[in-house]
């Protein structure tokens, strides 16, 4: 198909970046201050990314309301993520917290503000003073829209900086050459149809996470795992796929996110009996007690017939307590989200919620420059051209379970750091390299194929059974049987997409194919996940398994990496050595 490439208009960047949320807007402005020539290309305008759905806060230990320090800040991290982070790059992390909250702050973020002005601090689950004694309050806050603060004011500078923006323009695959390098990317004009090769010396994964593979899912619809499906399709793996995190209220029945900072305002989950059931799961830190460890608290409420409503199919989170005035004051889109979603007065009446899907803590592995590291005879190297940001990577900050506040934060840390390092080997690398003849083959065939293929599927019948079975069988308890049906059944889904066609061919609309490309991308992530689940025979952090109830770090303490050819699974050791201090030594999880 060498002929293709002649037709296909080129341009030239020196960094092409594939996401506009919180991670690749950092990244962005940290290039074009400098000078890059960068684009940035997103399937939505940038300011409708997913970042802008966040909103509790960002982690970092000012300090502003009660002692405070990183170390602490590393700890609950480590622990958090129950052993399976890399302490060198949540050391990283923790100690350049607050420097990047201030940063945010003078480039115009509008915090929340204390009487004394500094920035307001909320506490969140799992953050806590002198290494778990009481919560801490480090969840920097902007009312309950941290991320639309964050992301309006990353867009603005990014315009000031003359950042070029490809807006709703969607990357269909890199481009790979035999070295192994990576050259950019071949994109689709979502409007026209028109397909172009965006050539770079360096390419920038941003892509956000793939909560639509779960069929309730607190994610924007946009979240289909492209950069990860991507990756898989030029040969690089995806490293922890089976740790998903639920996230404990979702709002029943909807999936709309009802932010932990309810729970840091001193909102309670109560079962039907009316009792604060955390107090006995985890009796220090209570409803404040990580993710992973409520949301099976819960489950298991329901499971034991003390959940509410006419199915006991869900548990009620008060805040009438908390007062009308504070409620309207730091949580006012949540009296908004309980009035549209769950038909509630939050003021008055609590709000019904339940586990749901919310994070990746997997993705493509990468070093604490953001550069995207993959095996190769027994050690691990660094793929050139190629970095990674925000959920789609897996520097392993989070573990086996990501602490809230603690992505916004990933994402400027190494959004931030990933810009400081391309800028640095850009100066020394001024050529870009030769294209390879075959370098839009693979996104061209995928294209042709859904104009010429006769298959009898439908786009959204493959999704939507895809969607529930990850649901069904890979939820927040798993067991070997459910995990090995799962495969198989994802694995007869993975034939049937492969036959998906559109049935009047005269009038495929863009937004068809967009979904059909997006399909791609979820199959590969859904496989990536409950592959490496139903190899994984322990209980970590957000993989909890009926089956092996215990961690087991003699055999499972260390990363798995998925590759899509063959379905190959790998294994590589955790970095338990922190950079300058001591190593956080693995110990039971008890809050
Ligand atoms: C409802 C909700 C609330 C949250 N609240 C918090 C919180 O309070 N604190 C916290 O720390 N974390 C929170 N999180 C998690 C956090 O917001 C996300 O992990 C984070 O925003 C992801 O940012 P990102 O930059 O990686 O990607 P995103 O913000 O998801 O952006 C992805 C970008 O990639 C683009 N893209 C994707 N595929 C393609 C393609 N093929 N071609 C072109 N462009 C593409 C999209 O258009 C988009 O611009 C929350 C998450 C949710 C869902």
């Amino acid at each position: 198909m060498a002929a293709i490439k002649s037709t296909i208009p080129t341009r030239r960047f020196d960094a092409v970046i594939i996401g506009a949320g919180g991670s690749g807007m950092r990244a962005s402005l940290q290039l074009a201050e400098a000078g890059l020539n960068v684009a940035v290309l997103s399937k939505v305008f940038p300011t409708r990314s997913h970042t802008v759905a966040a909103q509790g806060g960002i982690g970092a230990s000012l300090g502003n309301m009660s002692e405070d320090n990183w170390y602490w800040h590393m700890f609950d991290t480590v622990k958090g993520g129950d052993y399976l982070g890399d302490q060198d790059a949540i050391e990283f992390m923790c100690r350049e917290a607050p420097k990047v909250v201030y940063e945010l702050e003078h480039f115009g973020m509008p915090f929340d503000r204390n009487a004394d002005g500094t920035i307001y601090q909320r506490p969140f689950g799992g953050h806590t003073a002198n290494f778990g004694e009481k919560p801490v309050q480090r969840a920097c806050a902007a009312a309950d829209r941290t991320g639309h603060a964050l992301l309006h004011t990353l867009y603005q500078r990014n315009v000031r900086a003359r950042t070029q923006f490809f807006v709703e323009w969607m990357a269909i695959d890199l481009i790979r050459d035999q070295d192994g390098d990576i050259l950019g990317v071949v994109a689709l004009e979502m409007e026209t149809g028109e397909v172009m090769i965006l050539q770079a010396k360096t390419t920038l994964f941003a892509t956000g996470g793939a909560g639509r593979i779960f069929a309730a899912s607190t994610n924007a619809f946009i979240n289909t795992g492209d950069g990860m499906g991507m990756a898989a399709r030029a040969g690089l793996p995806l490293q922890d796929m089976e740790f998903w995190q639920f996230h404990p209220t979702g709002v029943a029945g909807a999936g709309v996110l009802i932010t932990e900072g309810v729970r840091g305002e001193g909102g309670i989950l109560i079962n039907s009996q009316g009792e604060r059931f955390m107090e006995r799961y985890a009796p220090t830190l209570k409803d404040l007690a990580p993710r992973d460890f409520v949301s099976r608290s819960m489950d298991q409420e329901i499971k034991e017939g003390r959940g509410c409503g006419p199915n006991k199919d869900h548990v009620l989170l008060d805040l009438r307590h908390i007062g009308a005035e504070t409620i309207m004051k730091r949580l006012p889109s949540i009296l908004e989200i309980g009035h549209k979603f769950a038909n509630v007065d939050a003021t008055k009446e609590p709000i019904p919620v339940v586990p749901t899907i919310h994070y990746q803590m997997g993705g493509i592995p990468t070093n604490i420059h953001g550069q995207v590291v993959a095996p190769k005879n027994g050690s691990s190297e660094i793929v050139n051209g190629m970095y990674a940001i925000g959920e789609c990577a897996c520097v392993s900050v989070h573990g086996a379970n990501r602490l809230g506040t603690n992505s916004l934060l990933d994402l400027v840390v190494f959004g931030r750091a990933a810009g400081n390092h391309i800028v640095a080997t850009h100066l020394k690398n001024r050529e870009h390299k030769p294209l390879p003849a075959d370098a839009a083959d693979v996104a061209m065939s995928r294209l042709s194929k859904l104009e010429t293929s006769n298959g009898s599927e439908r786009v959204q019948d493959v999704a939507n059974a895809i969607r529930k079975t990850m649901q069904y069988h890979c939820g927040v308890f798993r067991t070997d049987e459910l995990l090995q049906e799962g495969v198989k059944e994802i694995m007869v889904l993975d034939e049937r997409r492969k036959h998906v066609s559109f049935k009047d061919k005269s009038k495929v609309f863009n937004t068809a194919r967009v979904e059909a490309l997006e399909l791609d991308n979820l199959i590969e992530t859904a496989k990536a996940t409950i592959i490496s689940a139903a190899a994984r025979k322990e209980s970590r952090g957000a993989h909890a398994h009926r089956d092996y109830e215990k961690r087991d770090d003699d055999n499972w303490m260390k990363h798995t990496l998925w590759y899509s050819e063959g379905n190959r699974l790998d294994y590589k050791p955790v970095n338990t050595k922190p950079l300058t201090v001591e190593t956080f030594k693995p110990k039971a999880r008890t809050f």
